[in-house]
């Protein structure tokens, strides 16, 4: 299946073909200033998958290991798109929100539950992380 993601004005676009590897949804305060909402949801494909079109502006930051993140947004609506982790080699992640549609699959993962607002709950099993994801811990693999 192929969907795609877009900015609010539809000038950024990343079409993803296929199943995405992980769907992740993260409670961390970047995340919530990010997506202007309780949680961000990572909706993560290897990075062949994804082709990118349109203008972007890049936004760069450090997590709390020291690790960076490349943010993509767009310059005239400003909406976060897709994003870069460099700590994990071939992947591209796409916010997913911006597919805005129902064919997504739901989160497997739930990352940061340490900042979480209580009345964030997921009613589907998940597992569950206090901090960040490691790829290689628990029961979900991560992209090769
Ligand atoms: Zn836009
Ligand atoms: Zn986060």
């Amino acid at each position: 299946m192929t969907r795609i993601a877009h900015c609010c004005c539809g000038s950024l676009r990343a079409e993803a073909t296929g199943e995405p590897l992980i769907v992740a949804a993260c409670h961390c305060t970047e995340c919530q200033r990010r997506s202007g909402s309780p949680f961000g949801v990572s909706t993560c494909f290897s990075q062949g998958q994804v082709r990118t079109e349109g203008p972007s502006s890049v936004y760069v930051r450090s997590s709390d290991s020291g690790r960076k993140v490349e943010f993509h947004f767009c310059p005239k609506c400003g909406s976060t798109v897709f994003w870069y982790p460099e700590f994990i080699a071939d992947l591209i992640v796409v916010a997913f929100g911006a597919f805005a549609v129902s064919s997504v699959p739901q989160p497997t993962l739930s990352v940061w539950e340490t900042m979480r607002h209580p009345w964030v709950t997921f009613d589907h099993a998940l597992d569950r992380f206090g901090g960040q994801y490691e790829p290689g811990e628990g029961a979900v693999t991560a992209a090769e």
